[in-house]
């Protein structure tokens, strides 16, 4: 554990402080290999995306946020998303397959580990590519490895669970790790949200927002969830939609995490107007809910995960067009 994941080496035989012996085993046994990285861009804010290559073929995306005391990193649980959520890019490519429990971790060592002199990440949220409740066990896992003392050593607080609303795993969860649980919210009525994130309809609103409160009974030290919504113009960024979003989380204790819908190829969103933004956010802050503005990072690399797969996708099946996806490698 420490070889790999404290101090990055993945060769068995420099691991000097094993018998030659075991060294000689574990490299007939075993191996310690990340996935690919493909390509590494970087935003003018200091924003890195990684482009990452399975085995199988498919392509994942992570990013890595610089902010002031922390080093986030994004990364992804499955590849694709079976969930069409409509302003997603992941959403528009379609499901491929759930990531393996070295592959979600491998993110990880990548990100601390893959350009040197290595970096330490301070926090990991699953907001990248996939919905993270439907592939548990293999999160879970991965989970056990970023928190284990000889591994990552991070604690639940800087490992947060972003889910578009699995309530049966909601449900469940508390009973299996501690980390900070964000929801994909974005709309705050039932109709609106069968339609932006479909699986409402199976997981209606009420249901949602139940589990929610059971999941912080259960584990009273946690105190909040985050609660994400996208601002997409004339779709769900009226004065009348914070007032629905206001009276859908009374009595949960939250806090809101506003994010301006980041626009991609194929989609017919537009970003909220600056001043509805703020509007909108005015209004949860004056009726006590904490609110807070995303900062828009890496526009300029396709900053939602999902846009550059999605590019990278497209551009691959449009085999006869001499179009080139417009990326710049910048590693
Ligand atoms: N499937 C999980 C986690 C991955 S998506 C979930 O839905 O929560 C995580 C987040 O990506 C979403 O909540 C949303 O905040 C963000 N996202 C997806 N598409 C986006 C877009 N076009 N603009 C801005 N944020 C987006
Ligand atoms: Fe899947 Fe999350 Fe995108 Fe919805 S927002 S399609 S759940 S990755």
């Amino acid at each position: 554990m420490k070889w790999i994941h404290q101090r990055g080496v993945l060769n068995f035989m420099e691991m000097t402080d094993f018998s030659l012996e075991l060294r000689e085993q574990l490299n007939e046994l075993a191996i310690a290999e990340p996935p690919e990285v493909e390509d590494c861009l970087t935003s003018p804010e200091g924003t890195k995306k990684y482009l990452i290559k399975l085995d199988s073929g498919s392509m994942i995306e992570m990013v890595i946020i610089p902010e002031k005391k922390r080093l986030t990193l994004c990364i992804s649980s499955q590849a694709g998303c079976a969930l069409q959520c409509t302003f997603c890019a992941t959403g528009a490519q379609g499901f491929e397959r759930n990531l393996t429990p070295n592959e979600i971790i491998g993110q990880l060592w990548i990100a601390n580990f893959y350009q040197q002199p290595s970096q330490q990440i301070s926090n990991v949220v699953f907001m990248g590519m996939g919905e993270p409740l439907l592939n548990v066990i293999p999160v879970l896992s991965s989970i056990s490895i970023m928190q284990h003392q000889n591994a990552y050593g991070l604690s639940k607080r800087r490992i947060t669970l972003s889910t578009s609303g699995i309530v049966p795993e909601i449900k469940k969860l508390a009973s299996r790790t501690d980390v900070s649980l964000a929801i994909s919210l974005h709309a705050a009525n039932n109709k609106l949200r069968d339609e932006i994130v479909p699986i409402n309809k199976k997981y209606p609103l009420e249901q949602l927002i139940q589990s929610c409160k059971d999941y912080l009974i259960n584990q009273s030290k946690r105190k909040t969830i985050t609660i994400e919504y996208i601002l997409i113009d004339g779709v769900n960024d009226s004065l009348e939609h914070a007032k629905q979003l206001v009276a859908v989380l009374r009595g949960l204790s939250c806090k809101v995490n506003l994010i301006p819908f980041n626009p991609f190829d194929g989609c017919n969103y537009l970003r909220s107007k600056e001043k509805v933004i703020q509007d909108f956010k005015d209004h949860l802050i004056g009726k006590g809910l904490i609110t807070t503005l995303r900062i828009t990072r890496g526009d300029a690399i396709d900053g939602a995960c999902g846009q550059l797969v999605g590019k990278l996708t497209k551009s691959i099946k449009a085999k006869t067009s001499s179009k080139n996806i417009n990326i710049v490698n910048t590693s």
